[in-house]
C-alpha cells in the first residue's frame, strides 16, 4: 500500500515538474470572427515558440488579450480583464502580458494602457500581430541580459501585412470549420463605425494564395470554409486585375474537388453584385445562406450612416436573391438608436423586418465610438433605445419562430459541428441555409454530413433525428 502511494506521489511530482518546465500561453479573444481567426494565428505563432495552450485559471507564461473596440461593452470587458491580470503578474513577475488588436490601435487607448496598466509588456496594433514572437524574445532577452524591463508599443500598419497569411503558422480551433481571411480593412467609413480607423484601408489577398489555403484546408479534412472580411464583396477592388473579384473567387473555390461547404461574411449591400448572386445560385458548395446587414429601414438614417444604399435598393437585392434561391436563409444586422433615428425611422426598420422576414437578426443598440462622426451628434436617451430594441427583438423572434416551424417534418443535410452543450447524446450543426439543428449523435460524428429529419423547433433552433 505504502509503495503504491509512493509511486502515485512521485508521478504527481513528476507531472508538476514537467508542467513547470513547459511554457504555457492563454489567449483571451473579444469581438468578431476576424478576431477569433486572428487568435488562431497568434496561437500558431506561440506554439511554434514551444508554448502550449492552457485554460483559464492555470498558470500561463504569456497572456494575450486580442481586443475589439466595435462596441463599448467589448472594450470595457477587455479593460476589466486586463486589470484582473495585474494579480497574475504580481504573483509571478515573469509572466508576459500582451494587448493586441483593435483597441490599442486607437492611439488614445494605447496611451491609456501605457499609463494605467504599467505591467502590460507588449502592445501591438491590428496589422502587426505577427511581431508577437520577436517582441516576446526581446522582453525575455532584456530581462535575461540587463535585468531591465523592455516594453513594446508598436501600432505600425506595415505594407507586408498579408504575410500574416502566407508565412505564419496557424492553430485552427474550429474544426470542421476553417476561417480564411480574404480581405482586410474597410474603405466605407459608415459614420458609426470605428473599423476603418483601426483596421486601415482594404487590402485583398492574392487569389492564388486564398485558393491554396482553401485546398490545404479541404485536404486537411475541413468541411466548411468561411471566407472572412469586413466587406468580402469588395474583394479584389484594390488589385489591378479585373479577374480578381469576389464572384470569380467563389467560382474557383466551387471548382475545388471534395465534399465541403462555403460560407462568407460580411457582405455590404452596396457591393453585392448580380455576378456574386449568380455564382451562389449555380454553385453546389456555396451555402444557400447570406448575412446581409441592413442596419436601418429608414432611408434618412441610412444616409446619415453613410451606408450608400437605400431601402429600395436593399429590397431589390432580397428579391433578386430569392428569385435565384427561393429557400435562401437571410440574416442581418440591425442597429437601433442611431443619433438621428426618430420613432418613424424606427417604425421603418420594423416594416422592413416584416417585409424581408429574416431567419435571424443580430440586433444592437448604437454605442458611440470616439472619433467617428456619429459620436459627435446629439444622442438618443438610453431608455428610448432599450424600448425600441425590445420591440424589435420581439417581432424578429416571432418571425424566426414562424420560419422555424416550416422546417418541421422536412429532411435537411446537416454538418455535425460540435457536441450539443446542453443535451447529452446530441450534436449540433447547421443546415445549408444556416439553421442550427440539434440531433442525436456523438463526438465521432463531428465533421460528417447527415440527413436529419426535423421534428421540433424552438425559436431559432431546430431539433431532429438522423434518417
Ligand atoms: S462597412 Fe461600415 S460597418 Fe462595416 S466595417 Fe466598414 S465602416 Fe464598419
Amino acid at each position: 500500500m505504502y509503495n503504491i502511494i509512493y509511486v502515485i506521489l512521485c508521478a504527481h511530482r513528476a507531472r508538476i515538474k514537467v508542467r513547470k518546465m513547459e511554457k504555457h500561453y492563454r489567449i483571451n479573444t473579444y469581438g468578431c470572427q476576424m478576431n477569433v481567426h486572428e487568435s488562431e494565428k497568434l496561437a500558431g505563432m506561440l506554439e511554434a515558440m514551444s508554448y502550449t495552450a492552457c485554460g483559464e485559471g492555470e498558470r500561463a507564461d504569456v497572456i494575450v488579450f486580442n481586443t475589439c473596440c466595435i462596441r463599448d461593452t467589448a472594450e470595457r470587458r477587455a479593460l476589466g480583464n486586463i486589470g484582473v491580470a495585474k494579480a497574475e503578474k504580481k504573483r509571478d513577475p515573469n509572466v508576459i502580458i500582451a494587448v493586441v488588436g483593435c483597441m490599442p490601435q486607437q492611439q488614445s487607448v494605447a496611451d491609456s494602457i501605457r499609463e494605467k496598466f504599467p505591467y502590460v509588456d507588449i502592445v501591438l496594433g491590428t496589422r502587426n500581430i505577427s511581431a508577437l514572437p520577436s517582441e516576446i524574445r526581446r522582453v525575455l532577452a532584456a530581462r535575461e541580459a540587463a535585468k531591465k524591463r523592455y516594453r513594446c508599443f508598436d501600432l505600425n500598419q506595415p505594407e507586408d501585412y498579408l504575410n500574416i497569411d502566407e508565412g505564419t503558422p496557424q492553430t485552427r480551433t474550429s474544426y470542421p470549420n476553417a476561417w480564411i481571411n480574404i480581405i482586410y480593412g474597410c474603405n466605407n467609413f459608415c459614420t458609426y463605425c470605428i473599423v476603418p480607423y483601426v483596421r486601415g484601408r482594404e487590402l485583398s489577398r492574392g487569389m492564388d494564395s486564398v485558393l491554396d489555403e482553401v485546398k490545404r484546408c479541404v485536404d486537411g479534412g475541413y468541411k466548411e470554409i468561411t471566407l472572412l472580411g469586413q466587406n468580402v464583396n469588395s474583394y479584389g477592388n484594390d488589385i489591378a486585375d479585373e479577374n480578381v473579384n469576389f464572384a470569380n473567387l467563389l467560382h474557383k473555390i466551387d471548382a475545388i474537388e471534395g465534399k465541403f461547404r462555403v460560407r462568407f461574411m460580411t457582405s455590404h449591400p452596396k457591393d453585392l453584385t448580380e455576378a456574386v448572386m449568380d455564382e451562389m445560385a449555380a454553385s453546389s458548395k456555396i451555402c444557400n445562406n447570406l448575412h446581409l446587414p441592413i442596419q436601418s429601414g429608414s432611408d434618412k438614417v441610412l444616409r446619415d450612416m453613410n451606408r450608400c444604399y437605400d431601402s429600395t435598393r436593399y429590397l431589390s437585392l432580397i428579391e433578386a436573391l430569392r428569385k435565384r434561391m427561393p429557400d435562401i436563409g437571410i440574416t442581418t444586422d440591425i442597429m437601433v438608436g442611431f443619433p438621428t433615428e426618430t420613432e418613424q425611422d424606427f417604425e421603418d426598420t420594423m416594416e422592413i423586418v416584416r417585409k424581408v422576414r429574416y431567419s435571424n437578426a443580430f440586433t444592437f443598440i448604437y454605442s458611440p465610438r470616439k472619433g467617428t462622426p456619429a459620436a459627435a451628434m446629439p444622442q438618443i436617451p438610453y431608455a428610448v433605445k432599450q424600448a425600441r430594441i425590445a420591440k424589435l427583438i420581439k417581432e424578429q423572434n416571432r418571425i424566426t419562430k414562424e420560419l422555424s416551424d416550416q422546417y418541421t417534418g422536412g429532411v435537411y443535410e446537416v454538418l455535425a459541428e460540435d457536441v450539443a452543450p446542453k443535451y447529452e447524446g446530441m450534436v449540433c450543426g447547421r443546415t445549408d441555409s444556416g439553421r442550427l439543428v440539434t440531433f442525436d449523435g456523438g463526438k465521432d460524428d463531428i465533421g460528417e454530413f447527415f440527413n436529419v429529419r426535423i421534428n421540433a423547433s424552438r425559436s431559432a433552433s431546430l431539433f431532429g433525428q438522423k434518417e
